[in-house]
């Protein structure tokens, strides 16, 4: 942006500022465009005030938009833009390696080593779980769903199961319809996966998708797997289900309450826990960056940016 010979001006804060914060710092000064990180809570009071003070467009730094009032950002001309660039493979891959994480049980025995108590070879310690044959339950198969069955069937032998509200045609063609079918409710995929993984954007219609009955239709030897955003978990329904061996795992790279993790959760071993870096690479994040500093450019220069999130896509 600089190069470009614009003036930038990046907030202080070493944690993710409050919504009052965003607005005091709105307040003191005008801006045409602002760069939020999908912590910053983007409401319509904040874009009321943004729009006041001269915002054009907000380009958020993140594949989600869910912090973002989308809606009532397209009513005040303010258009919103994301970043969903070419790095899906590394959320898919860190969805790999949480599923490693539970079915190696690597974390778990990584615990039991540091702790010194390995006393000796035993065959019967940390048998875990193996994937050929075995069938991914996907929800969610777009970008970074897909990636995750190509991975997961071409790399480990797995077949994959999904429910999405449109039927990707192309995956299916490309991994195989013997390897990947469509199915036509959510409640089918729990029923029948051994790996459920969530791959949906935040919205109305997923938050709390999988609530305690959805959970409770899984296997007992299921784990469930969410990389794409906390509150499409009921997280205190899932560590309720944990604790009793409703599903034999979990792994969660996001949640409810970010950053807060729901009672319990932190003290149950059979979960995998990472803090929101499914994406966290310097290939992805330098991406990211420049699909935003161009989308802010392309709305100074008069062009729609390429990453333009528009209402229908909050439906
Ligand atoms: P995408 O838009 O390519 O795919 C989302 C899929 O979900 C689409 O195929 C869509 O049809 C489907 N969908 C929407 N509503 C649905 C519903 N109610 N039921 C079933 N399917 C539904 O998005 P993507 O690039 O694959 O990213 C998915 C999500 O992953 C993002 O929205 C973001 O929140 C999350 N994400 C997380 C990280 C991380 O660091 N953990 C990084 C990037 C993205």
């Amino acid at each position: 942006m600089k190069d470009k010979g614009y003036d930038v001006a990046v907030g202080k804060w070493t944690v993710p500022p409050t919504k009052r914060q965003i607005m005091k710092a709105l307040k003191a000064d005008r801006y045409d465009a602002m760069l939020t990180i999908l912590t910053d809570q983007m409401d319509k009071e904040v874009l009321d005030l943004a729009k006041k003070q001269g915002v054009q467009i907000v380009a958020n730094f993140a594949v989600g938009f869910n912090n973002i009032d989308v809606n009532h950002a397209s009513t005040q001309g303010i258009t919103v833009t994301n970043t969903p660039g070419h790095f899906s493979d590394c959320i898919a891959e860190h969805t790999v390696a949480l599923i490693f994480g539970l079915t190696t049980r690597m974390v778990e025995a990584d615990r039991f080593t540091r702790s010194g108590k390995y006393k000796g070879w035993d065959p019967m310690i940390f048998t875990g779980t193996d994937l050929s044959g075995k069938t991914l339950g996907l929800i969610g198969a777009g970008r970074i769903g897909a990636r995750a069955a190509m991975h997961l069937i071409k790399g480990f032998g797995m077949k994959c199961a999904y429910y999405d509200i449109k039927q990707n045609e192309a995956l299916e063609a490309e991994l195989g319809r013997e390897n990947v079918a469509f199915v036509p409710t959510v409640e089918q995929v729990l029923r029948d996966a051994d790996i459920v993984s969530l791959h949906v954007p935040l919205l109305p219609s997923t938050t709390h998708l999988m609530n305690a009955e959805r959970i409770a239709m899984m296997k007992k030897t299921a784990y469930l797997i969410n990389t794409s955003r906390g509150p499409v978990i009921d997280e205190n329904a899932l560590v309720a289900a944990l604790q009793k061996g409703v599903i034999a795992g979990a792994g969660l790279d996001v949640f409810e309450f970010e950053p807060k993790l729901a009672k319990g959760l932190a003290k149950l071993e059979n979960v995998v826990l990472t803090p929101h870096i499914a994406s966290a690479r310097e290939s992805a994040r330098t991406e990211m960056a420049l699909i935003a500093a161009r989308s802010i450019i392309d709305v100074f220069e008069g062009r729609v940016p390429e990453c333009k999130v528009t209402p229908e896509m909050c439906k």
